[in-house]
């Protein structure tokens, strides 16, 4: 049985007509940037996240880099971030000539630990990024104390989040400062092609965003600030606005794909229940801490990615490769061991364990497939030769 990590052509095949004919109209339009569908889709986002703005942008990249410009980083402002990412968390930061400052993670969620922030701020940290990795919203309560407090700017890396929800059934993106997303072809939204997303409160922030999306730009030809071409296509907002209806019932598929490799990977002996961070006879693997209900009172997961840890997670791979299995690592190489910030890791002067949790999460974390329409059966398939695996 083949179990492909990821099926684009599925969800394509369901809503074809619906999507064929946006984009026919689109061409007979010859209206491809920004524009009408832009705005609806902006509206559109408002509508779902219950959030007072949202500006249409070119990527989740480039949500980011357009939210630090919003807030204003400066060269040589500290941005924290935890260690554990996609590269384009810490990358933008570098961009502005600014200094990501790194923070290990928590092993139960794979989000930035809370309890290790506040020791990094410095007279020179400007802001926090948190991400909602694999589509779970950080430790937001927290974190935005911690903010308060010093003053900093949140900005959310919801790009893997899109309909998650924090304690309380506020949206992820809606829960700092600004909130950014990404609409990359394999996140739970996806266009065709790159596109991003901005979501704020803050009116004035909201007015900032959409003057750098246009270079800084107005009126036109008038630049009393520095911008960047962030604009998001019509074509790319038109295929998310057909989409976009359809998102909560793919999340919950996703949800209901994760509680069925949880039950079954707890029936087959490998592991006693998620949330569990230290292997044993009866955890030969560690499960996320996944939490199914929302009666508002916990967080809301939409499983962007499905991740498991084993301690023999390459050999593992290969296994499953050969039953055709299909997995990705996500991320084999902490931010802390990038080449590229090898000089600011020097002098940054972290300590020996600092990054002990996204170090193991690194070596040892797998994701399986999850996304909303495979099947039962394939679910089934993946833990048995998982369970194969562990016996044979
Ligand atoms: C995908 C992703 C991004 C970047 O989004 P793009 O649209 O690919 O530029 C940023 N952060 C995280 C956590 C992501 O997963």
């Amino acid at each position: 049985m083949k179990v492909p990590l990821l099926d684009l052509k599925a969800q394509y095949r369901s809503l074809k007509s619906e999507l064929d004919d946006t984009i026919i109209k689109i061409a007979e339009s010859q209206y491809f940037i920004l524009g009408p569908e832009v705005e609806k889709l902006e509206k559109n986002i408002c509508d779902y996240l219950k959030c007072k703005h949202a500006v249409g942008v070119s990527s989740g990249t480039d949500a980011l880099l357009i939210s630090l410009m919003a807030v204003d980083i400066k060269p040589g402002d500290e941005v924290i971030i935890p260690d554990y990412s996609f590269f384009a968390t810490a990358g933008v930061i570098s961009r502005l000539n600014a200094i990501p400052v790194f923070v290990d993670i928590d092993l139960k969620t794979y989000n930035i630990d809370v309890n290790k922030i506040e020791s990094k701020i410095t007279p020179r940290t400007k802001a926090i990024i948190p991400v909602h990795l694999y589509g779970q919203a950080a430790e937001m309560g927290k974190l935005n104390e911690i903010a308060g407090n010093y003053g900093l700017k949140v900005i959310e890396d919801g790009a893997q989040a899109i309909g998650s929800q924090y304690i309380g059934g506020k949206y992820s993106g809606t829960l700092g400062d600004i909130g950014c997303f990404s609409f990359f072809p394999s996140k739970n939204l996806g266009c065709f092609g790159d596109g991003g997303m901005v979501t704020t409160n803050d009116d004035a922030l909201y007015e900032r965003l959409k003057i750098l999306r246009v270079h800084g730009s107005k009126p036109k030809y008038y630049h009393k600030i520095i911008g960047g071409n962030f604009r998001l296509d019509a074509i790319q907002a038109a295929v998310l606005n057909v989409k976009l209806p359809h998102l909560n019932k793919w999340s919950q598929k996703r949800r209901d794909n994760a509680k069925l490799y949880v039950d079954l990977f707890v029936k087959s002996g490998l592991s006693e229940k998620p949330g569990i961070t230290e292997y044993s006879k009866a955890n030969k693997i560690l499960l996320p801490e996944t939490v199914y209900d929302n009666a508002g009172l916990t967080n809301y997961h939409i499983f962007n990615q499905f991740i498991i840890r084993a301690e023999k997670r390459d050999e593992l791979r290969t296994f499953l490769s050969e039953k055709e299995i299909g997995t990705e690592i996500y991320y084999p190489i902490p931010f802390h061991r990038q080449e590229c910030f090898n000089e600011l890791v020097k002098n940054a002067n972290y300590t020996e364990n600092e990054f002990i949790n996204s170090d193991i999460a690194s070596s040892e974390t797998i994701a399986l497939p999850i996304y909303p329409e495979l099947d039962k059966e394939q679910i089934r398939f993946v833990v048995d030769t998982i369970s194969d695996f562990f016996t044979k």
